[in-house]
């Protein structure tokens, strides 16, 4: 009788809540994390005869370079092993129209190696967006699964429960190498602490985390670097996240709005590219109407 431990993390809006509203059913429990005001939000979820899994709804989050508490409680989370909730499997929730916003989250998680799965939520409106996805080549280039669906329809939920329930086939392979930002400081950095993720050293570097599992002074005392060395480094590292981000999308996406069903984004489109139609036709009303 085992259970899985599950974290789910997202953008806000992306439908995390939904999603896990589907997982989980009426089994929820809502509380509030010791000492602060954040909800905390967790549920069971049975993925089959034997096994079921405990979900933890995680306040939504736009990275994990922390600017707010809600941010701070993820990054707590997936930095501390002794953590009780600290997950098996990620399962990083994104929406088909933020795709790419949504994926530089996900990039960093899968830089802690973790196992991640990847949740592209509101599939219901690929069609009206006219957006289709090659779900093989981006679990291909992204190194995870990918469950595809729609939570308001409950639509590949059974799917992502079947990828929770095998888990351990998840690769923890980071899509991409923090480090690579500049290898030669991430050098010392390895050789200074051999035992610990570069990633996790980085964010205990940047953030300002309670870290339980290392020295945090130490550590930010013999790795100081100026606050703008710091700024400069963290810029760095979003674009070369979001050039890998782009790169996948090239593969894995294609948005034609020519074939998207949505009334708004056709009269979108006529108006966008008739506009200048429609000034003058607008301009010589006006000129008739004046006379
Ligand atoms: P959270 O902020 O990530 O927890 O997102 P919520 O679960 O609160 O959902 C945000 C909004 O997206 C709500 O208005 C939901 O009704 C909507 N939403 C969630 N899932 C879907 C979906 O599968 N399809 C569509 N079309 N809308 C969805
Ligand atoms: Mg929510």
């Amino acid at each position: 009788n085992s259970i899985i431990k599950v974290a789910l993390i997202g953008n806000p809006n992306v439908g995390k809540t939904s999603v896990f509203n589907q997982l989980t059913g009426l089994n929820q429990q809502v509380g509030n994390y010791p000492g602060i005001t954040v909800e905390k939000k967790q549920g069971i979820a049975k993925l089959s005869s034997e096994v079921k899994a405990k979900i933890i709804d995680l306040p939504g989050t736009y990275s994990l370079n922390a600017s707010s508490i809600d941010e701070n409680v993820v990054i707590e989370l997936l930095l501390n092993k002794n953590d009780e909730d600290f997950p098996d499997v990620a399962v990083v929730v994104t929406e088909v129209e933020n795709l790419k916003r949504n994926l530089l989250l996900f990039t960093q998680i899968k830089d802690l190696e973790i196992p991640t799965i990847l949740v592209i939520n509101m599939a219901d409106r690929m069609k009206l967006k006219g957006i289709e996805l090659d779900i093989e080549s981006l679990e291909k280039e992204l190194k995870t699964k990918i469950a595809l669906v729609s939570s308001r329809k409950n639509q590949g939920i059974d799917n992502l429960r079947n990828i929770i329930l095998n888990y351990t086939e998840l690769s923890t392979e980071p899509c991409l190498h923090a480090s690579s930002i500049d290898p030669e400081y991430f050098d010392k950095l390895r050789k200074a602490f051999p035992n610990q993720l570069l990633y996790k050293l980085w964010l205990v570097i940047t953030q300002d985390v309670n870290f339980l599992n290392l020295e945090r002074n130490e550590i930010k005392s013999s790795f100081t670097k100026s606050h703008s060395d710091l700024k400069r480094l963290q810029q760095k590292e979003t674009i070369k996240r979001y050039q890998f981000i782009n790169d996948t999308l090239k593969i894995g996406q294609k948005i034609d709005q020519s074939k998207a069903t949505d009334i708004r984004a056709k009269i979108d489109r006529i108006l966008t590219h008739r506009v200048f139609g429609y000034l003058i036709f607008f301009g010589i009303l006006m000129v008739i109407f004046q006379f």
